[in-house]
């Protein structure tokens, strides 16, 4: 018998995903907030329809499911995934499990898990990238959860994955908010991808660079060691025509950019973890700071560009700069990633989520496969960069990263993902840095202490007793 399966939510991403699921042999039962949908998603399903069950209310959905239960949720995360579990957890038997496929914050998943285990439920909090088209044929998907709730549902969701090489790109990765977490730091590292891919795209638009030309670029760099997903989503983009106006569509879009929280989560979370993922702040930042246009217009008139000089960086200086902050960026995720592995005790697979991550998600690169390759023979010091064949590439970029830098500073042009890639690895570089001041200025306020370079005593103070405050 097909596996029966629920399915609450059916935007954009719960209406793929259930489809994706019908395909692969699950009968599917779904069910939205707004009931009209249900008929409407079944109609339009055309062959899948018979793998589809159509519920009225979620004591309608529930009826229908056998027990044990697997429902999966595709709601908007926060309140309205908590009312919903709220208004499901009365109609629900004892060894039932939610499965909350949205994109959930990873502590509302770690207490979800702690409630809902204690109430004799199962819970798995589940990430799942690849936005409309990974749900509907292959997203990669982040599991967290207990292996006992993982176990019967194992299979379909290795069945609906995307395929790398036949392999799936699912995973159990740890317990609680494990997936929910990885999920987070994935849309970290794209959105500093995105945004270094943004900056690249100015400084092109500077050099009198129009969008197809560019776009044309960017197919070119697909086809190398840059190729990923969003170097091929910025080709189709920038080579598409406005049908209004005929001109190149990225050129009639505000540059005011959305934001739905996981990038400002990633940046939030490295910083209580003692981490700083600061390619990822710097695009965090650059959305923040577009949202106000109003203000940028002000900016202009009021603030006298006067001194800057024009200067043109090349496209093969910018192709080398992006590779080597790319990989300075995804080195800043895992950190993360191994941080937060290391206090909530999830012993998370670093290999296997690079490998999960090569087909289905959006940062999938061929990058990645080198990644997991890397993390599989064990990271010097636990850096990702210091890796052999990675190191070599930042090695190789780093002189174009600084003509990048300096030539985007000299003209005007804001780049604060590559700007502090390059800070990031130039402070990484330097066995001695510039701290002991810190230390020093800290012990003269403060008297909070310091090390020494000729000593291994700790606590020590300067000869400025007294002058503190
Ligand atoms: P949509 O806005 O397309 O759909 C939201 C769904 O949730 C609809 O079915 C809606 O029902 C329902 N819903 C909204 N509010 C409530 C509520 N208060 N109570 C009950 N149901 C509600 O969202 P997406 O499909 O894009 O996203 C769903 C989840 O997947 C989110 O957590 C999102 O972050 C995550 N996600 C999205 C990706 C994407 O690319 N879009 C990628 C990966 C994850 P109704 O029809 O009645 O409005």
């Amino acid at each position: 018998d097909a596996q029966k399966i629920g399915m609450i939510g059916l935007g954009t991403m719960g209406s793929a995903l259930a489809l994706n699921l019908a395909e692969k042999g699950a009968h599917v039962v779904v069910q939205n907030r707004t009931e009209a949908r249900v008929p409407e998603f079944i109609s339009e399903a055309g062959a899948l329809a018979s793998n589809l069950e159509g519920a009225g209310d979620l004591a309608d959905l529930v009826a229908r499911l056998p027990e044990p239960r697997f429902i999966i949720l595709m709601t908007p995360a926060g309140a309205a995934t908590d009312a919903m579990i709220d208004d499901l957890k009365p109609l629900l038997s004892a060894g039932d499990t939610l499965i909350d496929a949205g994109n959930s914050d990873f502590h509302d998943t770690r207490r979800r898990t702690e409630q809902l285990e204690e109430a004799g439920f199962k819970f798995l909090g589940m990430g799942v990238s690849g936005g409309e088209e990974g749900a509907r044929h292959g997203p990669s998907i982040m599991v967290g959860g207990t292996a006992d709730a993982y176990a019967p549902v194992k299979g379909i969701i290795e069945a609906i994955a995307a395929k790398f090489e036949d392999a799936p790109c699912a995973a159990h990765l740890g317990p609680d908010g494990a997936g929910h977490f990885v999920k987070t730091v994935h849309n970290g590292i794209e959105y500093a991808d995105m945004q270094m891919i943004a900056e690249v795209y100015g400084l092109l638009c500077d050099a009198g660079w129009d969008a197809p030309k560019i776009g044309t670029l960017f197919g070119e760099w697909g086809k190398c060691n840059l190729g990923s997903y969003l170097v091929e989503v910025t080709e189709a983009v920038l080579l598409a025509t406005d049908p209004e106006t005929g001109k190149p569509m990225v050129d009639v879009i505000m540059d005011k950019a959305g934001q739905k929280g996981t990038g400002r989560w990633t940046v939030i979370e490295a910083l209580k973890l003692g981490q700083s993922a600061t390619t990822i702040e710097a695009a965090v930042a650059a959305r923040s700071w577009s949202a106000e246009p109003a203000v940028r217009a002000a900016g202009e008139a009021a603030l006298d560009p006067a001194g800057l000089a024009k200067v043109e960086v090349s496209a093969e200086d910018l192709k080398e700069a992006f590779l080597a902050a790319r990989i300075l960026a995804y080195a800043q995720g895992f950190r993360v990633l191994q941080a937060a592995s290391e206090t909530y005790a999830w012993d998370l697979d670093m290999a296997r989520v690079a490998e999960i991550w090569r087909a289905g998600c959006i940062i999938r690169s061929v990058l990645l496969d080198e990644i997991s390759s890397a993390h599989r023979a064990g990271l010097p010091e636990g850096q990702l960069y210091l890796a052999e064949g990675l190191r070599q590439k930042v090695i190789a970029g780093l002189p174009a990263l600084r003509r990048v830098v300096s030539g985007a500073a000299l003209s005007g042009r804001p780049v604060p993902a590559l700007a502090s890639a390059l800070s990031f690895i130039d402070t990484m570089r330097l066995g001695r840095g510039t701290t002991n001041l810190i230390q020093a200025q800290r012990d003269y306020f403060g008297a909070h202490g310091f090390e020494r370079v000729d000593s291994d005593a700790k606590g020590l103070h300067g000869p400025w007793a007294g002058h503190g405050m």
